[in-house]
């Protein structure tokens, strides 16, 4: 079956291939014609998932999923959230909201954070939801080059390296988007 993934981002696209398997094939929007944005302006995970493959499914009619992620911060009640992306400000590089959640965090001693990502999948017009999670805590200071993102402040759960420290296929093989799309996977036949 074909899946449309409303999404720009060619490396998520891959990731998403090949833990659904080779049954489902992942199609982007670019590749049937779209180059516009996918608006995302939801104040929590779900409403932006659902948002996006809502926008996505209404244009092309065609069994859809979007997802979204956010980095929540038990001393910081959960931010940056929902605004993960653009915590130091609209147009921030992934090193400025590093150096402000460090900055927000000096001198706190509970670290904990999870990584926590939605899809949000429309096959017949009715969404569902899927969760995935990654529990860990946060460094005091970046370690690691890899990844993207919050990776070099991240130890997950049971782990001594951060994200970035990480080979890809290490990460990929516990990460939250994993888990989720995992649990999509078990709605196909
Ligand atoms: P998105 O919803 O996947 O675009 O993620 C939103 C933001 O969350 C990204 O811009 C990153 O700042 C952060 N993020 C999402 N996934 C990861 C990850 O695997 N590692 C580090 N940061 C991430």
């Amino acid at each position: 079956m074909e899946l449309l993934f409303a999404s720009a981002n060619v490396h998520k696209c891959h990731e998403a291939s090949t833990i659904l398997g080779p049954s489902v094939s992942i199609i982007m929007p670019s590749s049937l014609g779209f180059s516009g944005e996918i608006p995302e302006t939801g104040l929590t995970l779900e409403e932006n998932a659902l948002q996006k493959a809502r926008f996505i499914w209404d244009i092309f009619h065609i069994p859809c999923f979007a997802d979204d992620t956010g980095l929540e911060v038990d001393a910081l009640n959960g931010a940056p959230g929902v605004y993960s992306a653009r915590y130091a400000g609209p147009a921030c590089s992934h090193q400025e909201n590093v150096k402000k959640l460090l900055r927000e965090m000096e001198g706190l001693a509970c670290r904990k954070a999870r990584f926590r990502c939605v899809i949000a999948l429309i096959r017949d017009g009715h969404p569902s939801l899927f969760e995935g999670i990654v529990q860990g805590s946060i460094l005091t200071a970046p370690r690691g080059n890899g990844g993207f993102g919050y990776d070099p402040v991240f130890v997950p759960l049971g782990f001594n390296q951060s994200f970035a420290q990480m080979t890809e296929t290490d990460k990929n093989a516990i990460s939250h988007r994993k888990r989720a799309l995992e649990k999509m996977a078990l709605a196909f036949p």
